[in-house]
C-alpha cells in the first residue's frame, strides 16, 4: 500500500489549511502552518492564481488528506455517496466522518486520524461489542464504540483522551471516557461539519 513519508506539514501548507493530522501539536504553538502559513517549495511565496480546475483538484486533495485517505479509497467512497439517496457531496462528507477510524479519533480515543487507523487495524477497539479492525468500516445509529478491555492501558490511548480537553468533541458523539466508551447519538448531518469544505468542487471535478 502506497504510503506517505514526508512531513505532513507540508501538506497543510500545501492545502493553505489548518487540517490537524499531527495530533497534539497542532494544538500548540509549535504548529508549522501557524508560523509558516504559506505552500511549501521555492515558489511558495509567490502568488498563487488557480483555475477553475486547480481550485477544484486542490479542495478534492485537502478533503482526501484530511481523512488520510488514497485516491482509489475516495473515489471508491465518492461513487458510494453518488448511489446513495440525497445529495452527493453531504453524502460524501457524511460517509469520511462515519468511518470507524475518524470516529476513534473524534471520540478522543487517539491523538490524530493516522494514529486511529492504526489502533484500529490493531484490534484495539470493538463495535457494539464486536472487535472490528477495519478503519473504514461506517458506524451506524446507537452504535457503541469501545477500547477493548486489555487495550484501557495503553499510554496512546491514555494519553489521547487526556488531550481531547483541548478539542471538541462533536454533538453526534456522546463519550464516556470513564469506561472508555463512545455512543453515536445520531448520524452527522452536513450542518455538523464545521471545517472549512466545498465538496461542491469535489463533485465538479469527478463529474468531468
Ligand atoms: Fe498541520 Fe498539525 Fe502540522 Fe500544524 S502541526 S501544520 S495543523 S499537521
Amino acid at each position: 500500500m502506497a504510503r506517505y513519508c514526508e512531513s505532513v506539514c507540508r501538506i497543510c501548507r500545501r492545502e493553505n489549511h489548518k487540517l490537524f493530522l499531527k495530533g497534539d501539536r497542532c494544538y500548540m504553538d509549535k504548529c508549522s502552518f501557524e508560523r509558516r502559513s504559506y505552500p511549501p517549495g521555492q515558489h511558495g511565496q509567490g502568488r498563487l492564481k488557480f483555475s477553475e480546475y486547480g481550485l477544484q483538484l486542490r479542495e478534492k486533495q485537502k478533503i482526501k488528506r484530511m481523512y488520510g485517505l488514497l485516491e482509489k479509497q475516495f473515489r471508491n467512497l465518492f461513487e458510494k455517496a453518488e448511489l446513495a439517496k440525497g445529495i452527493t457531496g453531504s453524502n460524501l462528507l457524511v460517509m469520511l466522518e462515519r468511518r470507524l477510524d475518524n470516529v476513534t479519533y473524534r471520540s478522543g480515543f487517539a491523538n490524530s486520524r493516522t494514529e486511529a487507523r492504526q489502533l484500529v487495524r490493531h484490534g484495539h477497539f470493538s463495535v457494539n461489542g464486536r472487535k472490528v479492525n477495519i478503519p473504514s468500516y461506517l458506524v451506524s445509529k446507537g452504535d457503541t464504540i469501545e477500547v477493548r478491555e486489555k487495550s484501557r492501558k495503553c499510554t496512546r490511548v491514555l494519553g489521547a483522551i487526556e488531550a481531547v480537553k483541548r478539542r471538541e468533541i462533536p454533538q453526534w458523539l456522546e463519550l464516556d471516557p470513564n469506561v472508555f466508551k463512545s455512543t453515536v447519538r445520531d448520524l452527522p448531518n452536513r450542518d455538523d461539519l464545521t471545517a472549512p469544505m466545498e465538496e461542491r468542487l469535489v463533485v465538479e471535478l469527478y463529474s468531468k
